[in-house]
């Protein structure tokens, strides 16, 4: 303990189980729905605000009703409106300039002015967005430059943690901690060449001091910083001496008169070598689930230590008995160890029990936040009663559940696993790419430059509603399809006036490129309000992946195959990708990842078949979460490249040479993963390069790349509609960095969010640019 323990210490209980932080979202997503009001001025400030609290108050409840008292700081106090990062750069004042007018005078930062930073408005261009760690949630990304006028300026987490106290609840505020918050940062534009934000450690610091001290002075005998970044190597790797930095840092606020105690968690992997650079907080809490116990226990001699065993990240009851044995294990070094969860809450569904519609038997083996709360709970009772008559019950309940799902029918399917240990290397491997690329081109006859797009054509109000009246029985399936098969008329029908070279059908059957092929796929189960925060009002229903994969029946050749009946163009058919749709799932822990993919990659590979029996001569397997699956340790990154690339050829490898394979991944980082790009083998890859201007060609060539490439030329994330020129001057760029014949003309990524003004007016100036540069060729 540091000799600068605060006072009265003693006289607060010592929790018994705790969790790192709660879904925000509300559990009929109230807080998706107040800010929406704001944002469409259905609503004021003050009408959002309380929508909010009402959020804040029913969380404090349900947590206390689950088992954490109400006076011990083991509830976090862990909303956000929008996301964390966002809410800490606004309360240590790190507002970058173009939005300071949003600053009121007292230094707050309202929720109107929060959704400006995070939305963008007009022309004041929106924080960054990007991926939290290898999760599916994103954080805005902070903007620190040499002046950053650090101080605590904005104390919406004080008002959140006195609103619980008022209200009878003493809970912990969670904090994004200082060193994370620097090494997430991006360096503000404008700045000094070579300018690292976590050289304004000290700086911030002084913040932190000033919010610790408004903590204290509201009550609250813990506060809870988040360091996740401690875990990242890539992060880590970049700057030099940070454990001295980190240990700096927790001395300095470790001084702050008064102040509550500190909690350090590290979520999301492994931060083993700067446990010891925390010795001047009280506790410190570990993901033992994608982490794992300090080697040198020492570092927590003394510490209350969180052991993260329940998976924040997964929906699975856990094995409570192992979670317990492990937790007894560190008890005998630690000062005293308490069951917690992994990581934050916010990347489950709040309740299974709500979820009715799952088959009971599978509803018995999942745990979602308000499950795993209790399962800490439990864990807690069960160290705290060293014979465990008390809790056998629970325990043992908890290892039935997961001994009958080992065991059921579906999860383990014998055709499933004979078809895959009977396969051969070659299953796995096409002809060489040159003896492939003169069997397409014979077989499709395209242009130089061929122009296509990514798939999804504008998602319309009316395909929304079709779908809703669908599901809820007012259309009939006949005339649903009917609908659908219009649709795609009106989408062939508008590629060929564009003159669009390779057309697609445009996706109108799909509510998520995910979920679409999940509910169709068996092996696979759909909740009905299992929402999990993606960013800001945005949430994601991961599809619950629980037994062995196979399916039943076709799944797109239908509308492919109707698509290609209604033009004489080659039509390209378009599936999920085995590394997507597990990424975008939640996915079962009995097994290695590796073999669910190949489960799914089965699938899609009789899919391939299937398409191609069907007259269709490209197939497009999406792969944009190829990159984010990357694992954060890169000693873990070659296993995990290994057997993505390997999912990703079982499912298109059984295609002919002169069957087309396209994949499209959503991002450009071409350089970190090329080895996996080429080891794809596709034929023809789509990448995301408008916002960069092609620079990624250069990564292309450098790399020798010999296969199609297709760099978006334009970003379909913006409604703007790029002129002629620009695609031209890109496309110019691009033909002198790549050899023509390997390239093509194609957006960034879907149009599914996009409308059909823009989408229009941008594919005929696409068209029209590639037409231009061609003739130059
Ligand atoms: N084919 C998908 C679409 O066009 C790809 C989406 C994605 O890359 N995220 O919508
Ligand atoms: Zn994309």
């Amino acid at each position: 303990m540091s000799q600068n323990a605060p006072t009265g210490h003693t006289q607060h209980p010592e929790w018994n189980a705790t969790v790192l932080g709660y879904p925000r979202i509300g559990p009929d997503r109230e807080t998706k729905k107040a800010m929406e009001a704001l944002w469409a001025g259905r609503a004021d400030l003050a009408a959002t605000e309380s929508a909010l609290a009402a959020v804040r108050a029913r969380t404090v409840r349900r947590l206390n009703a689950l088992g954490l008292p109400a006076h011990d700081a083991s509830i976090p106090s862990s909303f956000s409106a929008y996301d964390q990062v966002l809410d800490t750069a606004v309360a240590v004042g790190a507002v970058p300039e173009r939005f300071a007018d949003l600053v009121g005078a007292d230094g707050r930062v309202d929720l109107g002015a929060c959704s400006t930073m995070a939305r963008g408005r007009g022309t004041l261009a929106p924080l960054e967005m990007t991926k939290w760690f290898d999760t599916n949630y994103h954080y805005l990304v902070p903007e620190i430059g040499p002046t950053t006028a650090f101080r605590f300026a904005d104390d919406r987490g004080v008002r959140e943690f006195s609103e619980a106290l008022a209200d009878g609840f003493l809970t912990r505020p969670v904090v994004v901690g200082p060193v994370t918050f620097l090494l997430l940062a991006k360096a503000a534009d404008g700045g000094p060449e070579g300018f690292a934000p976590i050289s304004r450690l000290e700086d911030l610091l002084a913040a932190y001091e000033g919010l610790l001290a408004a903590h204290a002075a509201a009550g609250a005998t813990w506060v809870q910083l988040d360091e996740p970044g401690l875990v990242s190597e890539s992060a880590t790797a970049r700057v030099d001496g940070l454990a001295d930095l980190v240990r700096g840092a927790y001395e300095r606020l470790a001084a702050v008169p008064g102040r509550p105690r500190l909690l350090v968690a590290t979520p999301y992997g492994d931060a083993q070598e700067f446990l010891g650079a925390l010795s001047a907080v009280e506790g410190i809490a570990l993901d033992l689930v994608e982490g794992s116990a300090p080697a040198d226990p020492s570092v927590l001699a003394g510490k209350t230590v969180v052991g993260g065993v329940v998976d924040g990240r997964n929906v699975w009851r856990g094995d409570l008995e192992e979670a317990r044995e492990s937790l007894r294990r560190m008890q005998g070094s630690a000062g005293r160890v308490v069951p917690g969860t992994s990581t934050s809450l916010l990347h489950v569904p709040h309740d299974v029990s709500r979820e009715s519609a799952l088959p009971e038997r599978l509803r018995g083996w999942l745990s979602f936040a308000d499950q795993k709360v209790a399962e800490v709970v439990l864990l807690g009772r069960a160290l705290a009663d060293p014979d465990g008559s008390g809790v056998a019950a629970g325990l043992a309940d908890s290892a039935a559940a997961r001994a009958d799902r080992l065991g059921a029918s579906g999860v383990v399917r014998p055709q499933v696993r004979d078809r895959l240990a009977a396969l051969t290397p070659d299953a796995f491997r096409r002809s060489d790419h040159a003896v492939r690329r003169v069997a397409q081109e014979t077989a499709l006859g395209l242009p130089l430059l061929p122009t296509t797009t990514i798939g999804s054509f504008p998602q319309t109000s009316e395909i929304r509603r079709a779908r809703a009246a669908r599901s809820r029985g007012e259309l009939a399936q006949e005339g649903y399809e009917e609908f659908l098969r219009a649709e795609i008329d009106r989408v062939v029908q508008l590629q060929e006036e564009l003159g669009l070279d390779v057309l697609v059908h445009g996706e109108p059957e799909r509510n998520d490129m995910v979920q679409y092929f999940a509910e169709q796929l068996d092996g696979f189960a759909v909740t009905e309000h299992g929402w999990v925060q993606s960013y800001g009002s945005r949430g994601v229903r991961p599809p619950i992946l629980w037994g062995d994969v196979s399916r039943p029946a076709p799944i797109t050749v239908p509308w492919s195959r109707y698509a290609a009946s209604r033009t004489a163009k080659p039509v390209k058919g378009m599936l999920t990708g085995p590394v997507t749709i597990l990424a975008w799932s939640f996915v079962r822990d009995d097994q290695p990842l590796g073999d669910t993919a190949n489960q799914v990659a089965l699938a899609l590979r009789d899919e391939v078949a299937d398409l191609e029996a069907a007259g269709i001569g490209i197939v497009q397997v999406d792969e944009p979460a190829l990159r984010e699956l990357l694992p954060l340790r890169t000693a873990d990154q070659a296993a995990y490249l290994d057997w993505s690339v390997t999912a990703f050829r079982l499912a298109t490898a059984g295609a002919a040479d002169a069957t087309q394979v396209h994949t499209h991944l959503c991002y450009s980082e071409f350089g970190e993963v090329i080895e996996a790009i080429d080891g794809l083998d596709a034929d023809v890859t789509s990448i995301e390069a408008a916002r960069s201007r092609m620079e990624v060609l250069e990564d292309v060539a450098r790399a020798g790349f010999a296969r199609g490439i297709g760099p978006g030329v334009y970003d379909i994330h913006s409604p703007r509609v790029p002129s002629a020129e620009e695609v031209v001057g890109l496309l110019r760029s691009a033909v002198g960095s790549v050899p023509a014949p390997q390239v093509w003309v194609n957006p960034d990524c879907g149009l599914k969010t996009r409308g059909y003004a823009e989408t229009t007016e941008s594919l005929r100036n696409l068209v029209e640019a590639a037409r231009t540069v061609r003739a130059e060729l």
